[in-house]
């Protein structure tokens, strides 16, 4: 399978991320483009990612998609859930991980991950983008800060603020009226970050907290978030600089399965 290369995309609600693993099922490219279902960025993103590797479709021998909008993409041969994929894939990224969180831009899902490496159980937010990247992109845009620059913004607060609301759409609100009496910009995303925190740690404790404990999705990529999560819920979180590609990676570790699967098959059939 030396010279076989597989593919796994994700297509989420707000990025599209996408992998290329080699015969030796090595991680050779990687890319992202922030928008997912619906719009350019499945496409984009497996350009970019075979660009990467100087690889073109023809050289790829399985695709398999997950996410949002899997099953808009005609190249692809097998769709995979998100929790499949994503469970597959954080036990490549973190070995012995037992509880997994991830936020996303649309869900906040926590996982329970067998010893085994198995996904037992999991809940989700309720549909409401309180607590997930979304929220962290409308405040962004009030703010007139990158989502990327939060973190660091965040970090520099001497005197943070209290959200209250729990809905987006008044949390807005509620930055507007903070920004209009002169509250600084860090003590605001500080608040916002230990909303996003407190509503995470929540759903956390349904699923119970067992370690190894990682972080995944986009917002696994604000470390102020991923700190304050730690702090409430009194354990380390890890994290990767590959958080977003979690999905991507249980994806193309299935695409590997089932090449490897279909080859055998050809090879016991001759
Ligand atoms: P989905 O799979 O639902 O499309 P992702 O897991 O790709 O979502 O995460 C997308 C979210 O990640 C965006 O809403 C954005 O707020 C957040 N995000 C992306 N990059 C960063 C970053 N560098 N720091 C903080 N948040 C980020």
């Amino acid at each position: 399978m030396d010279s076989l290369f597989t593919m796994g995309v994700d297509i989420g609600s707000t990025a599209s991320k996408c992998v290329i693993l080699g015969g030796d099922s090595a991680l050779v490219a990687q890319a992202v483009v922030p928008v997912g279902a619906g719009t350019s960025g499945p496409a984009r993103a497996m350009a970019e990612a075979l660009q990467k590797c100087g690889k073109s479709m023809g050289d790829l021998a399985y695709i398999c998609a997950t996410g949002y909008g899997r099953n808009s993409l005609k190249e692809v041969q097998r769709e995979v859930s998100e929790l499949s994929c994503h469970a597959r894939g954080a036990v490549r990224l973190f070995p012995g991980v037992r509880t997994l969180i991830d936020i996303g831009g649309q869900d906040v899902k926590a996982m329970n991950i067998s010893e085994e490496g198995r996904l037992m159980n999991f809940v989700m937010n309720d549909k409401c983008a309180a607590g997930t990247g979304r929220f962290l992109d409308v405040i962004a845009r009030v703010l007139e800060v990158e989502v990327t620059d939060m973190a660091r913004l965040g970090a520099a607060s001497t005197w943070p603020v209290t959200i209250s609301s729990t809905c987006t759409v008044f949390a807005e609100s509620e930055v507007i009226s903070h920004l209009a009496a002169g509250q600084k910009i860090p003590d605001i995303i500080n608040g916002i970050h230990r909303s996003i925190a407190g509503r995470t740690a929540g759903l956390v404790k349904r699923v119970g907290v067992t370690p190894l404990v990682a972080m995944t999705g986009g917002v696994a990529l604000n470390s102020e978030i991923v700190r304050i999560l730690g702090e409430e819920l009194k354990t380390s979180i890890a994290v990767s600089e590959l958080s977003q590609f979690t999905g991507a990676i249980g994806a193309a570790m299935y695409a590997f399965d089932s090449l490897s699967s279909e080859q055998l098959q050809n090879t016991g059939s001759k």
